[in-house]
């Protein structure tokens, strides 16, 4: 099997030694750039399978690096690493085309876990179409999109994974636990919020109405349910 090209940016010596040793041992190829510039270039020449970003970087400021990556490849998954911790950066890293984040400091264990859920989830599920219709929505999975009227939007990498799992249960709800785990491969607990936040995200780009959903309902107290027409 062709092993998976991860490429972190990350400035800090040890941070990056850490990473990349973890992640060899874990069977990934890793290519480490100190310096946003070299990141982009490094992402334009391998195009590695998914990207680590650092917030914080000598040359740039990580959320311009993450605009030209995600120029360079609208589909790669892109974690940002960073050590602060408020919403307002997360949410701009997300707009700005990044998957998902990382806050320092984080266990070796977690982004180990979480880079397995990335590359599993990339294997697509058979069961599940490509293309279908929420309301007057057309989905297109496999080239991220969602399309209505003339107006085309890019779905991210989490947002297509949310899709997929829920779809795969026809109908049925499926647990917020099960989506972290699935997905995000994370531990579930009572104070992570991160697929609530997904799905107000997501909500927005499939629903008439984001917070009159009509199709991607909440199961209050388990999760969420997916009622469409495949
Ligand atoms: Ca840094």
């Amino acid at each position: 099997m062709v092993k998976k090209k991860i490429l972190v940016i990350e400035d800090e010596p040890q941070i990056a030694l850490g990473l990349s040793d973890a992640l060899t041992f874990e069977g990934f190829d890793v290519v480490v750039a100190d310096t946003g510039q070299k990141g982009v270039a490094l992402a334009q020449q391998l195009r590695p399978n998914a990207i680590l970003l650092d917030l914080m970087l000598p040359d740039d400021n990580g959320f311009h690096v993450c605009e030209q990556l995600r120029a360079i490849d609208r589909l790669v998954p892109i974690v940002m690493l960073t050590a602060r911790s408020s919403e307002a950066d997360k949410i701009r890293g997300l707009e700005l085309g990044a998957d998902d984040y990382l806050t320092k400091p984080f266990s070796v264990g977690e982004l180990v876990a979480r880079m397995r859920a990335i590359f599993r989830r990339a294997e697509r599920s058979p069961d599940v179409v490509e293309t279908f219709l929420i309301g007057k929505v057309q989905v297109n999975l496999a080239a991220q999109t969602v399309t209505r009227g003339k107006t085309v939007e890019q779905l991210s990498f989490y947002e297509v994974g949310l899709l997929r799992a829920l779809l795969e249960r026809k109908g049925e709800p499926v647990s917020r636990d099960e989506l972290l785990q699935k997905i995000w491969g994370l531990e579930a607990g009572p104070t992570n919020r991160t697929v609530d936040n997904f799905i107000v995200k997501l909500r927005r780009k499939i629903e008439d109405v984001a917070d009159k959903p009509e199709f991607l309902l909440t199961v209050y107290g388990y999760g969420y349910k997916l009622v469409v027409v495949v």
